[in-house]
């Protein structure tokens, strides 16, 4: 293993904050009382709930603390806003969705379909942006549920929550919606009620809180059937003993989110753009998957022609350099990822498509580092590629530009 790990990979999962953890550890020791007891003894953790419902509540810029309810993670957020407000209300079996979700939300919707709703699901152009007028025809008055991603987490790309929302309500007042914001939290403002949101749902482990823990914002006008049934904790919505120092931990997570997020927009986005630019000016077969799309600071999908994304991370992995591919290792095939074959991105990069996705740990030395290193695994990935005619023609092409 590399002696030094350069991690390009926050969109999978980030670092936890020293700061966060510090926070955590009184409530593994000396703070263990349930949250819910009686004595003096458990007053402590509930007021430290309490203030990570506020913290999370001051994240989205949610009305009330009532409306923000834990969850173990992103997944079970969004399980519970889109299968709870079905099974409150099952009047309607239309659902509105996109091609690109995540699989935590499109696997939900290949369920409810097999229970006989209707879903539809909107494409997104070359760039991984939403075709907004084919989601507007969708919408009717049976219409229970529109569903879109605040960002993508493969390119980053971000959709129009705003104007989506607008969209929906223009057209029918009835129908709810639910975003899954895991990919937007620390990295842009979120402002719930300003964009016309019911219901949102974020996971601690994408802005440095443990893994194991999620949030979801329920606004007051919205009705859900709970997903796990027990005691009567968190307003009855999602039972089961509160997970105090993880709790702690997501709420210090999204107060160290706010401070951060203008070093995230300018600083971590320079270092994006400079990664990026330099891919891009340096390495001939090297192709922006996104084009000029609207994107959180911190990602960047770059495809490289006529090789293998999974060679590319074996060598960048010796560096001790990691990073993600476009591909999901499913059944032994090597297939490119349903967001990558949305967008239509061309056979000859979608496979060798990597996402570099940034954090505010990540240093300029790791992105020099990355720069010098990077066109040297390229040429020789490349050397041995089978197209040889073909990126000889491409390389005359680039170079004539
Ligand atoms: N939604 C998006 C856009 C994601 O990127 C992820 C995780 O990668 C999830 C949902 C699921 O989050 P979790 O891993 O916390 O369940």
């Amino acid at each position: 293993m590399a002696d030094k790990i350069i991690y390009l990979d926050n969109n999978a999962t980030t670092k936890v904050d020293e700061k966060v953890l510090e926070e955590m550890l009184p409530y593994f020791k000396e703070e263990y009382a349930n949250p819910s007891s009686m004595y003096d003894f458990s007053k402590n953790s509930s007021r430290a709930i309490r203030e990570a419902r506020g913290k999370i509540k001051d994240l989205l810029n949610a009305a009330n603390e009532k409306e923000i309810i834990f969850t173990s993670c992103g997944s079970e957020s969004a399980n519970t806003a889109i299968r709870g407000v079905l099974n409150y209300d099952k009047s309607k079996k239309h659902i509105i969705t996109t091609k690109i979700e995540h699989p935590c939300v499109l696997n939900v919707y290949k369920m409810l379909e097999k229970q006989g709703y209707k879903v539809d699901y909107i494409g997104v152009n070359a760039n991984g942006e939403l075709n907004l007028d084919e989601l507007s025809h969708a919408i009717t008055d049976e219409t229970a549920l529109v569903s879109v991603m605040w960002a993508n987490n493969e390119t980053g790309v971000l959709n129009p929550i705003e104007e989506i929302s607008q969209i929906i309500k223009s057209k029918n007042k009835e129908t709810k919606f639910f975003v899954d914001a895991v990919q937007v939290a620390g990295k842009i403002p979120i402002d719930v009620q300003k964009a016309g949101i019911d219901m949102l749902g974020v996971s601690g482990h994408k802005f440095h809180a443990p893994k194991g823990i999620g949030a979801l914002y329920i606004n007051s006008k919205t009705m859900i059937t709970p997903l796990i049934i027990g005691g009567h904790q968190e307003r009855g919505k999602r039972a089961g003993t509160e997970n105090t120092p993880y709790i702690v931990g997501i709420g210090k997570a999204a107060e160290l989110a706010i401070d951060n997020l203008e070093y995230e927009m300018t600083e971590v986005k320079r270092l994006r753009d400079k990664l990026e630019k330099n891919i891009l000016q340096n390495i001939y077969n090297a192709r922006l998957n996104t084009g000029l799309a609207n994107r959180v600071p911190n990602t960047t999908n770059i495809g490289f022609e006529y090789i293998e994304g999974e060679l590319i991370l074996l060598h960048l992995s010796d560096l001790g350099i990691c990073a993600s591919s476009g591909s999901a290792c499913t059944s032994g095939s090597l297939e490119p990822s349903h967001v990558l074959r949305a967008m239509n991105v061309p056979f000859t990069s979608i496979h060798g498509s990597i996402r570099w996705s940034l954090s505010r740990f990540t240093t300029e030395d790791e992105i020099d580092y990355v720069i010098g290193e990077l066109p040297k695994i390229i040429d020789e990935i490349t050397s041995i590629s089978p197209y040889q005619n073909e990126l000889k023609a491409l390389k005359e092409m680039r170079m004539v530009k």
